[in-house]
């Protein structure tokens, strides 16, 4: 019987037998012992699956990245140094100097650079596209040497929401897999997979961990994308590679578990980004309460975001939760339970105003993070967006009047309060 995504966040990925810890154990250990090198040479050879080194694995990172797996409906999973090295492996995975890949404009301003400077250099072109593109639209964008499409759930921080089965449908009409990073939703709240979508990846740093304790990322293969069925658009999983003894991949492990094993065994071993065995600790745990702790951080952002609404002293608000937003049929089909809890909105009184209004706040406070546990903002104008004037901020999408709220899970009539006493001491 399945079960429920509640007690996959509390039980899922690891159970003890007879006599072993009920926690998962921390494995603090770089290297593992084997009685002959044969053993090992079995290992090297892909031939057994097991340990050697943690550069490449380590059994407490693959306890969490089995229970985010199952949160997802996947097949197989990994977890990554950061949510930036996870969305570098998902797609350098399957996309080469050469290659070719669609993303929508409106995703994280860290795998924006990624995309459109680091692995530019590195041969690899990006088409962005509208989060809202028609499928014929999206059909324009996509070039013979396309390998993947990728979006964002909800995406950081427009907050536009995305429209997975029609970019899916899409993807696949091209032999291509759609890549989705649900750091936003996380899989209580959404599960691209259920959906189409082929990979997802998750900054595990935000909701995931929930604490600010740990930087993290994660990627997880629905093993539903036939990669021979398209051999020659995707070599690397269908040809040998010669480093492994010529093994290849989708057909040694299948669809279920091509992917995930090639992200390890070359660009783990190649790049070596992986999450320390600790800090996969302190991400189970933040796992273990994930569906207790989305739920009311989407308790309190809808709370928010209609307190702002009401408030004539803000000049717009966008939550995809809230009635009227231009997102709100999306968010209710695909997160119908909750979306986040992040907030953007608008102070009258612009760039001034927003900044003492930052000032002002007393239990919120001011931090380049989102998704945690306590209520934090930011004014993109003073801060990331620092060294733009007030027209190239509205080129960028970012007024300057724009505060984004991530509400964390305290009392929300504080927080609330919190904004309003901010508020009281502006003048308009
Ligand atoms: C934060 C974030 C990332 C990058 O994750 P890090 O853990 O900071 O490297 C990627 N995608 C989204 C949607 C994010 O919010």
């Amino acid at each position: 019987m399945k079960r429920k995504i509640e007690t996959s966040c509390v039980q899922g990925g690891y159970t003890p037998s007879n006599g072993e810890p009920r926690q998962i154990p921390i494995v603090q250990s770089t290297t593992f012992k084997y009685d002959t090198s044969g053993d090992m040479a079995k290992l090297f050879d892909l031939e057994a699956s097991g340990y050697f080194y943690t550069r490449l694995q380590n059994p407490t990172n693959d306890y969490v990245a089995a229970k985010i797996t199952e949160l997802e409906g996947g097949t197989a999973g990994m977890l990554t140094s950061s949510g930036q090295a996870a969305n570098f492996y998902a797609v350098f995975n399957i996309a080469n100097a050469g290659d070719h890949v669609v993303s929508t404009s409106t995703i994280y301003g860290g795998t924006f650079n990624l995309f459109s400077v680091t692995m530019r250099k590195m041969g690899i072109e990006f088409t962005f596209i509208a989060p809202n593109s028609t499928k014929e639209q999206i059909q324009q964008a996509i070039r013979p040497n396309t390998k993947a499409i990728f979006g964002e759930t909800i995406a950081n921080p427009a907050l536009t929401m995305f429209d997975i089965e029609a970019f899916a449908e899409v993807a696949h009409v091209n032999g291509i897999p759609l890549i989705v990073d649900n750091t936003f939703a996380t899989p209580v709240n959404c599960r691209p997979i259920e959906w189409g979508a082929d990979i997802v990846t998750h900054s595990t740093t935000k909701y995931m961990d929930g604490h600010g304790a740990a930087v993290g990322g994660a990627i997880v293969d629905s093993g539903k994308f036939d990669w021979l069925a398209h051999a020659d658009k995707f070599t690397g999983l269908c040809t040998p590679d010669e480093s492994y003894h010529g093994i290849t991949y989708a057909e040694r492990f299948g669809k279920e578990g091509a992917f995930i094993t090639k992200c390890t065994a070359q660009l783990m071993r190649d790049f070596g980004s992986i999450q320390s065995p600790q800090n996969a600790f302190l991400l189970n745990l933040g796992l273990e309460s994930l569906h207790v702790r989305m739920e009311r951080h989407c308790q309190n952002a809808l709370k928010m975001a209609r307190f702002l609404k009401s408030d004539d002293r803000i000049s717009w608000v966008v939550y995809p939760s809230l009635e009227g937003d231009e997102n709100y049929e999306l968010a209710k089909k695909y997160c119908p339970n909750g979306t986040c809890g992040v907030v953007s909105f608008g102070v009258k009184g612009g760039r001034s105003n927003a900044e003492e209004f930052m000032k002002n706040l007393k239990l919120i406070a001011i931090e380049t993070h989102v998704a945690d546990a306590r209520s934090c903002c930011l004014h993109p104008a003073s801060a990331t967006h620092r060294q733009m004037s007030d027209d190239e901020l509205l080129a960028a999408g970012v007024s300057p009047d724009l505060v984004r709220l991530s509400c964390g899970i305290e009392n929300a009539d504080d927080l609330i309060d919190d904004v309003k006493q901010a508020l009281d001491k502006l003048s308009f």
